[in-house]
């Protein structure tokens, strides 16, 4: 059980075993679980990259989605994503070369 845990079931044993395995979700000043909100929904955002081979035997319902191709896990039934390092990072630069700023992180929502 992770202490103020705000997904939904299907994902928490994956992220419980991410965890364990040392990745770390990066920190919110306002959102005590490992969930945030954003304009897209809640997601949770990890500090590394997803670690497969980790959570690769893990009892999971069908509609949970593993895709290392993206660095993400996604709950279809319940529309929640955890997203790797990677994949944040690579959002991140897409951001910049579309803005041509560099990336601020609001931490307002
Ligand atoms: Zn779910």
């Amino acid at each position: 059980m992770i202490y103020g845990y705000n997904g939904c079931d299907h994902l928490e044993p994956v992220l419980e075993a991410l965890l364990a395995a040392g990745n770390r979700v990066d920190p919110h000043p306002q959102v005590t679980g490992p969930f945030r909100p954003s304009q897209g929904g809640m997601y949770c955002p990890l500090i590394d990259a997803i670690d497969f081979a980790v959570i690769a035997d893990i009892p999971r319902v069908p509609d949970v989605a593993f895709d290392p191709d993206d660095d993400a896990v996604f709950c279809h039934s319940c529309w929640l994503p955890i997203y790797g390092g990677e994949n944040l990072r690579r959002s991140r630069e897409a951001w910049e070369r579309a803005t041509g700023k560099p990336f601020q992180p609001n931490t307002d929502r």
